[in-house]
């Protein structure tokens, strides 16, 4: 009976042993997450020491026990060490820093190096013998110097173990709120297991401490690797980066590269060369965008010239950049993302509905929408200035007659290559439109009512000088001008100048039609009537 217990307890220990080195194995071929590294440890430190005490407890000899126990205490003091940091990681969603781990592990390496230099007596036990008091020889000992700092310093751990897998159960996102409490719960098995071994509870001196951490281990890997390791899950997410049509740069917590996907690769001529550096350097002439990395949120826009970059490779392309925090489970910013979507083609769309919608289809010239956005802002500037706007409008003469004699497509011919010759003879800083069927419109910039008439009776003469060659025949054509000017004073005056030029127009058709009258905008009271002139008449043809 008492060989069968012995025999049944040591395979037992064997078993999970080998259970957990399987499982260690595994956890660290599918490394993926921050505490994989602790856990496999955790592990692998746990299967030692349960390899070791399953000798032990196989020994019937005092020699042999020690030469166990010393294997077994080169891996015990890093069961609590792994312990911390794989309960550290846990709860913070990223390993614990270098400094804070390579301190603590100062104590678990002077325990295995005790172990290895062969002090395991009297450092941890002071006098060691072979118990027969119990059903198979089992090791008897005294305390130890170093007995008494292990047992603290595991006490310690598991206590700051603890506190990391509390806080983690109680920061849980609800969806791994069951999986945090049952860590926690669970974690519970192998410290009551070592207290029970402290306080001496267990019969014959055995130690519980190996039989409930291995299962726990077990447990926890398993755990772990169903909600965070599995496999498919970080797969499916990295194929999904790799086929974003988005541009997608990863920067760690430093600001270097940390990844970016095949777009991006593509796009910005990123390789291999480019990981682990910041982004100032891998695009020095992308400022902006390290700037806005640097911020860790918010967006920007920017256009690539020329043939470099996203889009077709004709013309400029244009990048929307969103830059988001990359957060750890427990909420910490640990880097950020940047996504680069290529609105090349939106761009493009979006000017050419602009010129759409502020051209006029058949002359090619301004419309009448986008030509009042210009002039207020035009009679705005003249007003802070105090200087002249002028406006003139045109309308073609007898232009009923041009469509009932030569068709409406020689009207057509007459009306584009009329915006054609009118808007040939203005400053590039004039603005000029089709103001609607046969008349258009000017807005002449610092310039006086004088200047505006002379330079409405040239375009008057433009128009006049040379027939229009249509399919139908020579189409000769005049225009009747109405010109008005002054200082820009309230925000109804661009009304009231465009109302005047009109009035003016009227007169010049009045008149006898191919000439030039024009109205100032009187400063001080602008009236209707303005003060009209109706320039000489041309002699009629
Ligand atoms: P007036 O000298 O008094 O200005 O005489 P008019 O014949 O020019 O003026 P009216 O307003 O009587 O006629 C304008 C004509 O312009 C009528 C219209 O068919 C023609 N028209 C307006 N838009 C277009 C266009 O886009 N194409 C063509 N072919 N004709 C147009
Ligand atoms: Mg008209
Ligand atoms: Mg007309």
């Amino acid at each position: 009976m008492a060989t069968d217990t012995h025999l049944w307890l040591s395979t037992a220990l064997m078993a999970a042993s080998g259970i957990s080195i399987f499982l260690a194995g595994y956890v660290l071929l599918m490394r993926r997450a921050c505490c994989s590294t602790p856990i496999a440890l955790l592990l692998a430190s746990s299967a030692v020491f349960g390899f070791g005490y399953a000798l032990e407890l196989g020994s019937d000899n005092l020699e042999s026990m020690l030469r166990w126990i010393r294997f077994e205490f080169v891996a015990i003091p890093w069961v609590p060490y792994f312990w911390v940091l794989f309960a550290a990681g846990y709860a913070k969603g990223r390993s614990l820093g270098r400094v804070p781990s390579t301190l603590l592990a100062l104590l678990p390496a002077t325990g295995s190096a005790i172990a290895l230099a062969g002090r395991v007596v009297p450092l941890v036990f002071a006098k060691a013998w072979v118990r027969s008091d119990g059903p198979f020889p089992v090791f008897g000992f005294e305390h130890g110097p170093w007995f008494f700092v292990n047992a603290a310093w595991t006490g310690l751990a598991l206590l700051g173990g603890f506190a990391f897998l509390g806080v983690a159960a109680l920061k849980a996102a609800p969806g791994l709120r069951k999986q945090a409490r049952l860590v926690l719960v669970a974690a519970l098995v192998p410290v009551a297991g070592y207290l029970a071994m402290l306080a001496d509870l267990v019969p014959w001196g055995l130690d519980p401490t190996s039989f409930t951490l291995l299962p726990i281990g077990a447990l926890f890997s398993l755990e772990y690797m169903r909600l965070r390791l599995s496999g498919l899950a970080p797969a499916a997410r990295e194929a999904v980066f790799e086929a974003m049509d988005d541009a997608v740069i990863v920067l760690d917590g430093r600001g270097l590269l940390e990844s970016a996907n095949q777009a991006a690769r593509r796009a910005f001529f990123l390789d291999d060369a480019c990981a682990g550096r910041p982004l100032v350097e891998i695009m020095p002439e992308r400022a902006e965008l390290a700037a806005l990395a640097e911020a860790g949120q918010g967006r920007l826009s920017f256009r690539v010239a020329g043939r470099e970059g996203g889009g077709d490779g004709e013309g400029d392309a244009y990048w929307s950049v969103r830059a988001l925090p990359a957060t750890a489970p427990g909420g910490k910013a640990v880097g950020t993302v940047l996504v680069l979507s290529d609105v090349t083609e939106d761009e493009r769309l979006l000017a050419k509905f602009r010129e759409l919608a502020s051209t006029d289809e058949l002359t090619g010239v301004d419309n009448r929408r986008r030509f009042f956005e210009n002039a207020r802002h035009e009679a705005l500037r003249a007003s802070r200035k105090g200087t002249s706007l002028a406006a003139i409008i045109i309308d073609l003469d007898h232009f009923k007659a041009v469509n009932d004699r030569y068709g409406h497509a020689a009207g057509d011919a007459v009306l584009r290559e009329s915006a054609r010759r009118l808007a040939e003879g203005l400053r590039g800083s004039d603005f000029f439109c089709r103001w609607g069927g046969e008349e258009f419109a000017a807005l002449l910039p610092d310039a006086t009512l004088e200047g505006a008439i002379s330079l409405a009776e040239r375009l008057r003469a433009t128009l006049e000088l040379e027939p229009v060659q249509c399919l139908a025949g020579p189409v000769r054509v005049t225009a009747s001008f109405g010109v008005a000017a002054g200082v820009p004073l309230s925000s109804s005056w661009l009304d009231q100048l465009l109302g005047l030029a009109d009035e003016a127009l009227y007169r010049a058709k009045e008149a006898g039609r191919n000439r030039v009258a024009a109205a100032a905008v009187e400063a001080a009271a602008p009236s209707a009537e303005g003060c009209g002139s109706v320039s000489e008449p041309s002699p009629e043809p």
